[in-house]
């Protein structure tokens, strides 16, 4: 073996390692999924010491899969869970808190009132929306209630890639890239600098901020009594920035989009910001000496999540994988649809009062059209963000796609009939734990970027075959009458956001 590459890929659910040869052929695989706790309805934690311990087992478990020695292993990438905020004591390493992640809606009303208050300023210096989803808001709340006044000067805050790098790394650096920096509401997209004016109006004092250095810098080696070898950290980029990489997505106008828990629409738009209504503008990438690499995202919070909850919480089905026999086992979805937004809806939307809906039932609906209905809701979300970057004047020519939903085709079938352009689902199923260990890969001198990006293969092409219309005007129709009784709910509590795309 002349050298391979560890990727570590912490998602929301679970962690994971991969071994990779030069090729991004997989040698060993670790996966574990670890605790998700819910303290409150809309609230979402995870363990910051469980997801280090669940982390390093993978690692060991994928290296002793992949049959390689630690002296084989030239270099490693770190891809993570984005947004997801931990606090930590410098000198300890420990956690003040569980992390608060990416899903929570705890800090929902302060990231309301900074909306409604600067909403242009963080547009224009960030690229984001104000959200609960960011970090920013989420490090305040953990501030204003879990610490001290007096402790605030030993605290360290980090997105997961800086907490297990400071874990990870003999030197237990406190460092991220600017891919993960530039989701904390609190980084400048266009100087690449943390922003005083955001820090103090979020409430952030600087000093808890790591330090943001290039993706493909050298972010420390691994320690081997820890992990078991010794390798220099090459990479790290935020899961849906490497899923890009991974996906080849180098030259503007190339998009992609993950469907996992919920799915990601990002495409490369060069050297320079640009604004699209109702979308994000965020950091694709920033290597060594060069200009940043910027993305245009659409997030959207639930897709496979619906899936998921069809399974776990209502029980209709076993498995994801009865889900598109299902779909198929109709012939269309009957006027049923089912709008996801079980915590509000994300681009192009950015509506968090609105919830979950089911429309349309009649006595002949059953567990079929439920699946049918939260699968082709997938999709329609995404038709959604497409429309808005098609009114800019960007163009979506075709779509690279990845993620656990993909192995779905009716999903990739409908997505391309409702966008009306072909939808690629990559031959590399791991795009995002690949992007980063490419990246790693390419920085260490293994392989050449050329060689990467010829690499990329296209597993299956899904090429329009009907009009879908009519069915995305339905969704539309229950889109808004779910925005309808979150704007009647809202009227009683005078909260409310109007979904609306002016
Ligand atoms: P994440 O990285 O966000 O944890 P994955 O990329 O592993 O997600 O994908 C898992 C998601 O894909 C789950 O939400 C699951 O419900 C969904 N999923 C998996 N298989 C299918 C399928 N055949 N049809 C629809 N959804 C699926």
């Amino acid at each position: 073996m002349d050298g391979c590459i560890v990727s570590i890929d912490q998602g929301t659910t679970s962690c994971r390692a991969i071994v990779f040869d030069k090729a991004g052929k997989v040698l060993g695989l670790g996966q574990k999924e670890f605790t998700q706790h819910f303290p409150q309805p809309g609230w979402v934690e995870h363990d910051a010491d469980e997801i280090l311990e669940t982390q390093v087992q993978c690692i060991k478990d994928a290296v002793s899969a992949s049959g390689v020695k630690g002296d084989a292993i030239k270099c490693v990438g770190i891809t993570n869970q984005r947004e997801t905020t931990v606090l930590w004591k410098r000198n300890s390493l420990k956690p003040i808190h569980r992390a608060i992640v990416w899903q929570c809606r705890r800090t929902q009303e302060h990231a309301e009132k900074l909306k409604k208050s600067s909403a242009d300023l963080f547009k224009q210096k960030t690229g984001l929306i104000p959200d609960a989803y960011f970090s920013g808001p989420k490090i305040k709340w953990l501030l204003d209630n879990v610490t001290s006044k007096d402790q605030l000067n030993e605290l360290a805050f980090g997105t997961i890639d800086s907490w297990l790098i400071a874990k990870l790394s003999e030197d237990n650096n406190h460092v991220t890239d600017p891919s993960n920096a530039s989701r904390t509401m609190l980084f400048n997209i266009n100087d690449l600098n943390w922003d005083d004016e955001l820090l103090d109006l979020v409430g952030v004092p600087l000093h808890l901020m790591p330090k943001v250095v290039p993706s493909n810098a050298l972010f420390g080696h691994t320690n081997k009594d820890l992990v078991g070898f010794r390798a220099p950290i090459l990479a790290v980029l935020g899961d849906q920035q490497a899923a890009m990489y991974g996906q080849a997505c180098f030259d503007p106008g190339m998009f992609k989009c993950t469907y996992g828990t919920g799915s990601f629409i990002l495409g490369n738009i060069g050297h320079t910001p640009q604004d699209v209504h109702g979308l994000l503008t965020t950091i694709g990438w920033q290597l060594t000496g060069e200009k940043p690499v910027y993305a245009l995202e659409g997030a959207t919070f639930i897709a496979g999540a619906a899936i998921q909850w069809l399974r776990d919480s209502l029980g209709i089905i076993s498995s994801s994988d009865e889900a598109e026999g299902l779909a198929r086992s109709i012939k269309s979805n009957e006027g049923v649809y089912f709008v996801p937004a079980f915590v509000g809806m994300g681009s192009p939307w950015w509506d968090s009062s609105i919830r979950g809906t089911i429309t349309g039932l009649t006595r002949g609906s059953g567990q079929a059209h439920l699946v049918r209905a939260a699968i082709e809701s997938m999709a329609y979300q995404i038709r959604d963000i497409a429309d808005e970057i098609g009114n800019s004047h960007l163009k979506i020519t075709e779509l690279r796609v990845d993620g656990g939903a993909t192995k779905n085709t009716f999903l990739l079938e409908f997505q391309s009939d409702l966008l009306k352009i072909p939808v690629k689902r990559a031959q590399q199923v791991e795009a995002t734990a690949w992007g980063v260990g490419a990246l790693a890969g390419i920085t260490q001198g293994l392989i050449t970027k050329s060689d990467f990006e010829n690499g990329w293969e296209c597993g299956a092409t899904h090429k329009p075959q009907k009009d879908r219309e009519a069915e995305y005007q339905g969704w539309q129709s229950a889109l808004a009458g779910a925005s309808a009784v979150a704007a009647s709910e809202s009227l009683r509590s005078k909260v409310h956001v109007p979904i609306s795309r002016t």
